[in-house]
């Protein structure tokens, strides 16, 4: 199905009488949100979280050009050198067939605090390096995906207070439009530097409105990137609909409400299944749910069926699961980088060797990815 969906999503890309309706209607979108600041009409709407292109557009192809599953510049030859990443190699033998992307330095960690690690889903890596980054003032505030009351999926938010990072901390695989944020960011005037947690397709359009004057003003404060690595993609409202209803929680998607929660266990494998999401029925019944089955609800082809990053090269700084309460931390730039040496030196993080288990899980969640959609736009590219 791999190569059906890359050369049918890429055809969509490629003619102009479409839209991102077409991305949206087969169920390709990533609700990254970037689409709708390319509308010069303003006829892209996120009806949470679907995407409608009402009949005020004008056919101008702007949001096709820069939405995020079109993979044009991705696959430009700059691009492909830097996902090739010879470097790799020099520094880990075993996990040199791994497409990381470009690097400057790469580390095993997990955050000092247990306060943070009981609130994220593997080392809490993520959250200690946005407190460092706002707590030494390298940025003024950072944008994280978080439940809203009485929402059924996250969506970003802006804190300027370390303090409140603990209260978002953990990922979200339901669809998160967190760059409509990008206006409010760009028109506040206390803002003059950011970073964004996000995926790895994120990070990429970010990359695109960098490389055009459109978006200048949308982009210009954002210092830094973080990404986490993403395998799977994030489920459709139907597939989330179809898996509660097979459970028998649910009649309609609408009755409910999404908290996310953490059930302490001693031991777990996988760090997504103690992370919960919880459902409150209108009798008051609460339905707990883990986010790796959630995750795995999908039925139909979703954004990682064309999506081939799994780490996230555009970032600043990438991070993943490496194994039970550790991450991967890989910094790709100077910037990003000094965050993480800043981190430890302040004791926010802790680092340990690597261990074959991270080589392991590396090279396993990435070869989905890697084997059959990177072969699958290369071979499309080299037949057209
Ligand atoms: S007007 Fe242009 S950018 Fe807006 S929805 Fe239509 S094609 Fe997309
Ligand atoms: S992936 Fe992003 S840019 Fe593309 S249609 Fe979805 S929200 Fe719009
Ligand atoms: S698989 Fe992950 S990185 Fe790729 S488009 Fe989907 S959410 Fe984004």
């Amino acid at each position: 199905m791999t190569l059906i969906d890359i050369e049918k999503s890429l055809s969509i890309f490629e003619n102009k009488n479409n839209t991102v309706q077409h991305i949206y209607d087969s169920r390709y979108c990533n609700f990254c949100g970037a689409c709708i600041h390319s509308c010069p009409v303003n006829a892209i709407e996120y009806l949470d979280p679907q995407i409608i292109v009402n009949e005020d557009c004008i056919q101008c192809g702007k949001c096709l050009e820069i939405c995020s599953q079109n993979q044009k510049v991705r696959y430009s030859k700059q691009l492909i050198d830097i996902e090739r990443n010879e470097q790799i190699k020099e520094f880990h033998p075993k996990i040199g067939d791994v497409p990381l992307g470009s690097f400057k330095e790469i580390w095993n960690g997990f955050s000092s605090s247990r306060k943070t690690r009981n609130v994220t889903m593997a080392g809490g890596v993520t959250t200690s390096l946005l407190y460092t980054a706002l707590s030494e003032n390298v940025v003024d505030a950072v944008l994280i995906p978080e439940f809203t009351e009485n929402k059924q999926n996250p969506r970003g938010r802006i804190i300027s207070n370390p303090e409140e990072l603990l209260q978002s901390g953990g990922s979200k695989y339901l669809p998160t439009l967190s760059l409509d944020k990008l206006n409010e960011i760009a028109n506040n005037q206390d803002i003059d530097k950011i970073a964004i947690t996000t995926l790895p397709c994120q990070a990429y359009v970010i990359k695109k409105m960098f490389l055009d004057t459109q978006y200048e003003k949308l982009v210009k404060k954002i210092h830094l990137v973080l990404t986490l690595f993403c395998g799977s993609g994030i489920p459709y409202r139907d597939d989330v609909e179809l898996f509660l209803k097979a459970k028998g929680v649910i009649e309609s998607l609408s009755e409910f409400k999404v908290i996310r929660r953490r059930e302490r266990r001693i031991w777990r494998i996988n760090p997504q299944d103690i992370e919960r999401y919880v459902f409150i029925t209108k009798d008051g019944k609460e339905v707990s749910i883990s986010s790796s089955k959630i995750l795995r609800c999908k039925t139909k082809p979703n954004c990682s069926t064309i999506c081939p990053d799994y780490t996230g090269y555009f970032s600043d700084i990438s991070i993943g699961a490496s194994h039970i309460s550790a991450n991967i931390v890989v910094a790709r730039t100077e910037k990003g980088r000094e965050l993480v040496k800043l981190a430890i030196e302040k004791e926010f993080i802790k680092t340990k060797n690597f261990s074959k288990i991270n080589n392991f899980l590396i090279n396993f969640m990435g070869k989905n990815k890697r084997d059959l959609k990177r072969k699958s736009y290369h071979k499309f590219l080299k037949n057209k």
